[in-house]
């Protein structure tokens, strides 16, 4: 490692919990320990674009005052979290980090934030992340790239990076996340912290400002297993503003996660640890593999040949249902308007052109190719087609093994500006994580191990749709196993 390093553990969810229920810690004086904190990392780390202290304060003194009262807390009671600036939060600052959304202030809370606060959490700000959640690294956000507590020197990963290097720097207990083709799995990797991707529609959608809504999914990040378990279990659920949010039974995560793994079935597909592996992420990945078979898994090879077409496939479909979604930036009724407009269409364009970084207008350009007469089919039509075939093989790799072990990313955080001039190369390296977006499957990102000086590696953890329960009692055990470098 180069540089000083900003990593800090989190104190757990139960430690936390016990302190604030018997008086040992004011959620006040919690909350207000965590500004000192960011107010002095933020500046090198620009992790939170906003913070919401008013409303985080008051959350804190409603918790202390039913502590004082020993009225039963419940069972977020106090814990500091932050959300990611693409979930909306009434009347706070809400820009998916792009410069289109600046001074949008929404009416309304996203839900999963809604319940994270229901539940007793203290909401104390929004997080960096790429320009509406497009990029791999956080170098598309228009406020800035985050840099990664492990090396300041490099990327996070994204889009969460913000999301995730607050845990890494212990600058919130917990945080929200999106992921569209891995922006939860991949940061939470390059950061060293646990990250849920769950099932397409096990999370409400309702107040995230969409991205690709085919794929978009809400899920938590938090420094082990069982706490980004607990926080699955508080957000998941069916919600009446989002047809598209199952109404299956949420289980109780936390407790699936202490199971024991011994006799799971853990496949192993070679189509992820080929070309463009990282060796020192391989031998890392391995080494987990191996602590998975001494806890009493059996591990088999598991065939996914269509990986291959993964990339393509997935940035086909996310960049035509971005060019979609992205329509309502117009400047006519919120967000920035560009002074430079006479008439109507001059005001569109250059509302658009002045508002949108360069990757989202790259995308919207790709979008817009892909969707339009003549080339829908060879274009959308097929990706659509190769999606299902991608689902399919994961249906049948489901009914040999329990669950799919994989590297996360090939290769470990990278430099800032190293991946900039070649956005074809970024894309690539979604490989690992596109595959479960399109086949709409569940997964959980744990630390295994490290590479070159101390960087984190992290292994994902696949499960079949609302298999949540197992993707975490992997997880678990790879945790305990304690992998060193
Ligand atoms: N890196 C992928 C992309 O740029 C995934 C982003 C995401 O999951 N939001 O589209």
């Amino acid at each position: 490692m180069t540089t000083e390093t900003f990593i800090e553990k989190p104190k757990t969810l139960a430690t936390l919990r016990a302190e604030i229920a018997d008086g040992r810690t004011k959620a006040a004086d919690l909350a207000a320990g965590y500004y000192q904190r960011i107010e002095k990392l933020n500046p090198r780390l620009n992790v939170y674009l906003s913070l919401t202290k008013e409303r985080a304060l008051a959350q804190a003194a409603r918790i202390d005052a039913m502590a004082a009262k020993g009225e039963p807390l419940p069972l977020l009671a106090g814990i500091p979290v932050g959300i990611k600036d693409v979930l909306v939060m009434q009347g706070a600052p809400s820009t998916a980090g792009s410069k289109i959304l600046q001074g949008y202030r929404p009416p309304y809370d996203c839900t999963a934030v809604a319940r994270l606060e229901a539940a007793g959490a203290v909401l104390l700000g929004k997080l960096n992340c790429d320009e509406f959640a497009m990029g791999s690294s956080n170098e598309n956000s228009a406020y800035g790239p985050v840099r990664n507590p492990a090396d300041p020197e490099r990327v996070p990963g994204g889009s969460s990076g913000g999301s995730a290097a607050a845990v890494a720097a212990n600058l919130a207990v917990a945080t929200l996340g999106t992921d569209t083709g891995g922006s939860i799995r991949q940061p939470a990797s390059f950061c060293g912290v646990v990250g849920v991707l769950p099932t397409y529609g096990r999370v409400s959608r309702y107040g995230l400002i969409a991205f690709a809504s085919s794929l978009d999914r809400i899920g938590p990040f938090a420094s082990n297993v069982r706490d980004a378990a607990t926080l699955l279990g508080v957000i998941a659920g069916h919600d009446p503003h989002d047809a598209t949010s199952s109404p299956a039974l949420v289980e109780d995560y936390a407790a699936a996660s202490d199971i024991p793994v011994q006799g799971l079935r853990i496949g192993v597909p070679s189509e992820y640890f080929g070309e463009g592996l990282d060796p020192e992420v391989r031998a890392a990945i391995g080494k987990g593999i191996d602590a998975l078979k001494a806890a009493g898994c059996t591990v088999k090879p598991v065939s996914l040949p269509h990986t291959k077409y993964a990339v393509p496939t997935y940035y086909l479909v996310a960049t035509a249902e971005a060019s979609a979604n992205l329509a309502r930036f117009d400047g006519v009724r919120y967000g920035y308007r560009s002074p430079k407009s006479a008439t109507l269409s001059d005001m569109y364009s250059h509302s658009r052109d002045e508002g949108f970084g360069a990757e989202v207008k790259r995308r919207i350009f790709l979008g817009t190719y892909a969707l339009s007469a003549g080339y829908y089919d060879a274009y959308y039509l097929k990706a659509q087609q190769v999606r299902r075939l991608l689902a399919e093989e994961f249906l049948r790799a489901f009914a040999e093994v329990d669950a799919i072990v994989t590297p996360t990313s090939p290769f470990p955080a990278f430099k800032i500006g190293e991946k900039t001039g070649d956005p074809v190369a970024m894309y690539l390296a979604d490989i690992y994580t596109v595959t479960a977006s399109l086949a709409g499957i569940c997964g959980v990102t744990v630390p295994c191990g490290t590479a070159r000086a101390g960087l984190p590696v992290g292994m994902q953890v696949l499960a079949r749709h609302l298999g949540e329960a197992t993707a975490f009692r992997v997880a678990r055990a790879v945790e305990t196993a304690g992998i060193q470098e």
